[in-house]
């Protein structure tokens, strides 16, 4: 496969940015070889600067639950930046965009837009100690939450991609109130919230975590964190940047039946465009400046260009059966792929939840990341290596999950599906 432009673009690339990247995972550091530039996409396909094509099941990281360049999304963004990009006043498309979530989303009566899922990562951290007045913050090792300094803390996805466990630049006494405990383990909750007693504002976790493999909980884990939370007077924050609107409209929350006190979004609701979120009840809001004390401000929040992108996507996951048909979708995807896995004798499955799936090189259902094969890495290198050769792209990390749109044709899915199957074979 030709990628002579590609790299050249990465060679320039490196003269201009660290590492010639602007976000850390798309250097190719873990997978090794050059990045690929690409040029468009439509739908399911991606074409890249020398002109091939590939069927794309990294979707952006997830923002693209439509696939790319859906005609509404395109449309509606169109329409709204030949009036102006930005008034840095309140706009109706914002009042759109809240609406059309707050009417259909039961956990949730507030909304504030920010720019990106770590700004309402961060925002929602900051929300639950100014309305609890307490410090500390239980995380979970493997669970990222975006960079912000006080969760760059065994976060996983770059990170657990590039061997640390937190970042240079995040002084000690940033991350002292950080409580980090390993996922799925309730003992270590208990004895966590008995030591640090009613000093605990907030426990905070993706409720499915998708960033360091996709390490799917049981709903018993999620509502014992939740009784714990009651029983202690602690929030229960969900981290909904990947979860949100992609396993159902109402994320992990409605696909569990668990009331989370916040919820941070990102990815789908701008609809490829930098939009993220927090949101509460009313209550809990009402502590958000400026009704309240707790500060948190943006020159381009909630844009009217990106709140448009997010409109137009949003809107079409309400259409009945999205999620079913996406789900079915996926499902067939990966147990085609996983029948013929297990035929064949190899440790390989696909774990996978509403249309979100992972390549796990292993047969145990796995639910923390310290029970990631360790050969795991080296088996991804090679898969993604072949993959990328026969027109498959997936995000270039065994950390990173995939992600099936509603673009992905049954061929498209197939022909996939056949070409994983034949990379298992060259693998094993
Ligand atoms: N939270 C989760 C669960 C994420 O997966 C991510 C990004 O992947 C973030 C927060 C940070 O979002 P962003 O990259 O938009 O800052």
């Amino acid at each position: 496969m030709k990628r002579e432009e590609s790299s050249k673009l990465f060679d320039k690339a490196k003269t201009l940015f660290p590492g010639g990247v602007n976000s850390p995972v798309r250097a190719f550091k873990s997978v090794g070889g050059s990045p690929i530039f690409f040029e468009s996409g439509k739908g399911a396909i991606l074409k890249d600067v020398d002109g091939n094509e590939f069927i794309d099941f990294c979707c952006s990281y997830g923002p693209l639950i439509l696939g790319h360049a859906n005609d509404k999304v395109v449309e509606n963004v169109q329409k709204t930046v030949a009036r102006g990009t930005s008034f840095g006043a309140p706009t109706k498309e914002e009042n759109e965009l809240a609406d059309t979530i707050l009417s259909n989303h039961r956990y949730i009566e507030r909304i504030r837009f920010v720019n990106s899922g770590t700004e309402a990562a961060m925002s929602a951290i900051r929300l639950a100690r100014g309305y609890t007045g307490k410090n500390k913050i239980i995380k979970f090792e493997g669970c990222y939450h975006g960079h912000v300094d006080s969760l760059l803390v065994k976060a996983g996805s770059g990170l657990a991609t590039l061997g640390t466990s937190s970042s240079a630049g995040v002084p000690e006494d940033t991350v002292k109130d950080t409580i980090v405990l390993p996922l799925n383990n309730k003992e270590a909750v208990e004895e966590a919230v008995k030591k640090y007693k009613g000093e605990i504002a907030a426990i905070a976790l993706e409720p499915i975590p998708a960033n360091n493999g996709l390490l799917i909980q049981g709903k018993e884990y999620l509502q014992f964190l939740r009784d714990v939370c009651d029983r202690e007077g602690i929030l229960l924050f969900f981290d909904e940047v990947i979860s949100g609107f992609r396993v159902g409209f109402e994320g992990a929350a409605g696909y569990y039946d668990i009331q989370p006190d916040l919820i941070a979004f990102g990815k789908i609701i701008g609809g490829g465009l930098p939009v993220g979120a927090y949101a509460a009840s009313e209550k809990v809001m009402s502590s958000v400046s400026p009704e309240g004390p707790v500060y948190q401000a943006g020159t381009l929040s909630g844009n009217p260009v990106a709140m448009s992108a997010g409109i137009a996507q949003i809107k079409e996951c309400l259409k009945p059966g999205f999620y079913t048909e996406l789900a079915e979708k996926t499902d067939k995807f990966c147990s085609s792929i996983e029948s013929y896995a297990k035929e064949k004798g190899y440790d390989f499955t696909m774990p996978h939840i509403g249309s979100i799936f992972w390549l796990a090189f292993s047969n145990e259902a796995i639910k923390s990341a310290d029970a990631i094969p360790q050969e795991s890495g080296d088996h991804f290198k090679k898969l993604h290596a072949i993959l990328l050769d026969n027109g498959v792209h997936l995000g270039p990390s065994g950390f990173e999950v995939g992600f099936v749109s509603e673009a992905h044709s049954n061929d498209e899915l197939e022909k996939a599906a056949s070409e994983i199957k034949k990379a298992l074979d060259q693998l094993f």
